[in-house]
């Protein structure tokens, strides 16, 4: 194996966007004080559960976040401590949905419809 690949805007963005899409990936809305993401591993298979405050402005911004730190959930736990984690991600988070999605309507509304429809199905 070489080296790792390394991470571009262009692969982050398309990573996210199939984690999103990605049937193991639940969001659900919970009550508190900010987003959080978990995850739950089975033998190498893993479950990704999303939880976003129903009450609380931007729901693709906060689901943008929390899949930043799925998305680079191995660099980031391997080489930084969870004080330095965060800010990496909201720097990334402020880059990628700040520039790359909510300025753009059509990309903005494909993240909301693949958000709703996971929210969706928790309703069953
Ligand atoms: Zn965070």
């Amino acid at each position: 194996m070489g080296a790792a690949q390394r991470w571009t805007r262009e692969r982050l963005k398309r990573t996210l966007w199939e984690l999103v899409n990605d049937p193991r990936v639940s969001i659900v809305y919970r009550k508190m004080d900010d987003c959080s993401a978990e995850t739950h591993w089975w033998d190498k298979q893993r479950d990704i559960f999303v939880a976003v405050d129903p009450d609380r402005e931007g729901l693709v911004r906060c689901v943008i976040h929390e899949l930043l730190h799925v998305a680079l959930e191995a660099e980031l736990m391997n080489r930084f401590v969870y004080d330095l984690e965060e800010p990496i991600v909201d720097a990334l988070e402020t880059l990628i949905y700040q520039k790359d999605i909510a300025l753009k309507k059509r990309v903005m509304d494909r993240w909301r419809k693949a958000i709703r429809a996971k929210l969706g199905e928790e309703d069953d």
